[in-house]
């Protein structure tokens, strides 16, 4: 087994949730409804190593939209489908050093990155205009859908309705980052920005919890091989460049200061989700709604900090 005393790990994973759980800070992100009526409690934490072993603790069967976290996922499947080259003409791979959803482009006019909203936008039409441009876009989302789970090891990912319709309500920014893309003809031809958009908004209300989501994070950590079904759902070239942009960009505004602390790639979302990837090693999920000022989990974040005290899965650490 990769981590040979698994129950003496699971005691330091079980001391750092119940420290954790006694935080308060933060603030649930508010610019829906949906999202502002989220449980502060609300606090789960699962891992599952590339082995397949796998403890989980809280609450971990809670639903929650992906939000960011899809962005790792559909970059991902962008790789894969298109390969590397075809994706990095449309997209960059340098940090933004502005906020996720900033009206910005860089020097080429292309987003910075696909872990922000321009980039995260762009990619959905990469996935919508070239790979399989035939389907429609109900077909579309069940082939996103299916990716994702095959991501998971097969498990069932949900759909929040609601969240789908009051995000496309309050999208003022995000229409206004798709056509400013378009006027610089950042799209592939053909595309259709209202079914861009709207595809987009479809990935961020994807719902899955935290068991789910950390079977994604170990295919990762995995290099592309689902530990649960030994499914090869990913190329290792794929996975290499997503955790690189996870490790630089996916933590918003606080991705440098945790690439120096923490030193794992990982990516958060709006509803309080964080994935975190230990290369080679396992995959996590953590998810409580309180943010901080910079939009990541409160107990995420201390959470990541505590696990780098206590292990030496820093990047940098094993020189
Ligand atoms: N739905 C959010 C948005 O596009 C997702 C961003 C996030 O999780 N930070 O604004």
């Amino acid at each position: 087994f990769v981590i040979p005393d698994f129950q003496d790990f699971i005691k330091d994973i079980e001391e750092m949730y119940w420290t954790a759980k006694s935080i308060t800070d933060g603030k649930v992100a508010s610019y829906i409804p949906q999202l502002a009526r989220a449980n502060s409690d609300n606090w789960g934490v699962s891992v599952c190593t590339i082995d397949g072993q796998r403890f989980s603790i809280g609450d971990v069967t809670v639903p929650f939209t992906l939000q960011s976290c899809s962005k790792p996922l559909t970059y991902a499947m962008a790789l894969e489908t298109l390969g590397p080259d075809v994706v990095h003409q449309y997209v960059g791979t340098e940090p933004s050093g502005r906020n996720f959803n900033e009206l910005v482009l860089d020097h080429n006019m292309k987003p910075h990155n696909p872990m922000i909203n321009a980039g995260a936008i762009l990619v959905c039409s990469l996935l919508k205009s070239l790979d399989k441009p035939e389907m429609t876009l109900a077909e579309k989302f069940d082939y996103v859908m299916s990716f994702f789970s095959r991501l998971a090891g097969n498990e069932v990912l949900g759909f929040n309705n609601a969240v789908f319709l009051s995000e496309r309500e309050a999208a003022d920014r995000n229409y206004a980052l798709g056509f400013y893309m378009r006027e610089h003809k950042c799209y592939p031809d053909k595309t259709n920005l209202r079914e861009c958009m709207d595809f987009y908004f479809q990935c961020c209300s994807m719902e899955a919890n935290c068991d789910i989501m950390s079977i994604m994070a170990a295919t990762l950590a995995n290099g592309g091989i689902c530990p649960i079904t030994d499914e090869k759902v990913l190329r290792p070239d794929s996975v290499r460049n997503v955790l690189s942009l996870m490790h630089s960009c996916g933590m918003y505004d606080y991705s440098g200061q945790f690439a120096f602390k923490v030193g794992l790639p990982a990516k958060s979302g709006v509803s309080g989700a964080m994935l975190i990837v230990v290369p080679n090693v396992m995959g996590i999920c953590t998810w409580s709604p309180p943010l901080d000022p910079l939009g990541n989990s409160c107990r995420g974040l201390q959470f990541c900090e505590e696990l780098i005290k206590r292990f030496n899965f820093h990047k940098y650490d094993n020189i």
